[in-house]
């Protein structure tokens, strides 16, 4: 299969090829055809599927039938729940902009960061791509308008949700007209998207990779530690400094910890950063980008990072501490073996969770031996 018998114009096969997509994935080739056709689209994959593109590309060449759009009107709006996701999906949208002859304006707004250069940006907006709270506040101060909008986009729509994002959602969406196209990405098929659903769409085209998406986390080299708290940070440097992976995703349970834990690292000679909820806008893009660059060897992450987040052949992620859902344990080890590369995937496991741990191996069907870290010599990490 190759993206222009998908229906994509010359122009942005080539573009495609230039980037390394050599062909489509599978749910490019299920969503492309549906988006041109004007479909709604349910699509159950996660990130990592190459579901981003998914929706881009149809879209930028449905974009290039119509006029522009009237000013401070966007055509097109996308809402994810975080602002790193945000960014990225602006990314997306605006490399294969450039491959195309009409270029389309991509605005992407997020909170954490002044609204006012946010306001000016709407100008001749085509494609916005937001979060939930910085849309309202920009709609609330006229700055946009979605009366427009042809085509929503809800990306992580379970989280949107979830996170108490509903209310805010339910605005929005009664902003929004009757007529549109609605495109619902999500990891999971929760209770709550099949009432989103019903209220949506209609007859949504289905793609569900969720079996595919099992296959992956089986396929990621696992093992765990059975190791006692006081002793997580010196196993932690011990295989941080024994190891050969460039880049080691570290999850915490709090910002707070994941504080603790970079602190600890760069007091003991390892470049590491934090990035957690509590941190500023710039301070956790200026940790992403370095660690996604490779300048940056550790990352210690809270939940944030664990879903939605795309890390460029992510070698190792190591669970500092056990999520508290087993959904969230695939999201977290999900990071790493992305789009067919090899991963590794650590879990600590205290004495108190151990009984945590293995629900979460029961309910994700995973087997593994747990190693006892006593068997290691950890002096002087
Ligand atoms: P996503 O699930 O949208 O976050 O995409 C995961 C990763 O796969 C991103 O780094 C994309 O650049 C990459 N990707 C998406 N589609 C393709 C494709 N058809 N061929 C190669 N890489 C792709």
């Amino acid at each position: 299969m190759t993206f222009a018998k998908l229906g994509l114009p010359a122009t942005l096969a080539a573009a495609l090829t230039d980037h390394g997509y050599k062909q489509p994935y599978p749910i490019q080739e299920q969503a492309i055809p549906a988006i041109l056709k004007k479909k709604d689209i349910l699509g159950i994959a996660k990130t990592g599927s190459g579901k981003t593109a998914s929706f881009v590309l149809p879209i930028l060449t449905n974009l290039q039938k119509y006029p522009p759009a009237r000013n401070r009107q966007p055509s097109v709006l996308v809402i994810v729940p975080t602002r790193e996701l945000a960014i990225q999906v602006g990314e997306v949208f605006q490399l294969f902009s450039k491959a195309q002859s009409r270029h389309l304006k991509v605005v992407t707004v997020y909170g954490g960061v002044s609204i006012n250069p946010q306001m000016i940006g709407m100008n001749g907006v085509e494609i916005l791509v937001a979060t939930p709270g910085r849309l309202l506040d920009l709609t609330d101060s006229k700055a946009v308008q979605l009366s427009a909008v042809k085509t929503l986009v809800l990306d992580e729509a379970d989280k949107l949700l979830n996170l108490g994002f509903k209310e805010e959602m339910n605005r929005i969406l009664s902003m929004l007209p009757d007529q549109r196209q609605n495109l619902l990405f999500s990891a999971t098929l929760s209770p709550d998207l099949d009432g989103l659903r019903a209220i949506l769409m209609k007859n949504p085209v289905t793609i569900n990779l969720t079996t595919e998406e099992k296959i992956d986390i089986q396929l990621i080299e696992q093992s765990s530690y059975l190791v006692p708290n006081e002793k997580k940070g010196p196993l932690l440097r011990y295989l941080v400094k024994s190891n050969a992976h460039s880049k080691i995703l570290v999850f915490a349970s709090s910002g707070y910890k994941a504080d603790n834990v970079a602190d600890k690292l760069r007091k003991n000679g390892v470049r590491a950063a934090a990035i957690h909820g509590k941190k500023s806008q710039s301070a956790r893009k200026k940790a992403l980008q370095e660690f996604k660059d490779g300048n940056l060897p550790v990352l210690v992450a809270t939940d944030l990072l664990s879903r939605g987040i795309d890390i460029e052949a992510l070698p190792c992620v190591i669970n500092y501490e056990l999520p508290r859902s087993p959904k969230d344990f695939v999201h977290r080890v999900g990071r790493t073996g992305r789009a067919e590369n090899a991963g590794v995937a650590i879990s600590f496991v205290s004495p108190e969770e151990l009984t945590h741990f293995k629900m979460i191996l029961k309910k994700n069907k995973l087997w593994m031996e747990l190693i006892d870290s006593n068997m290691l010599d950890l002096h002087g990490f």
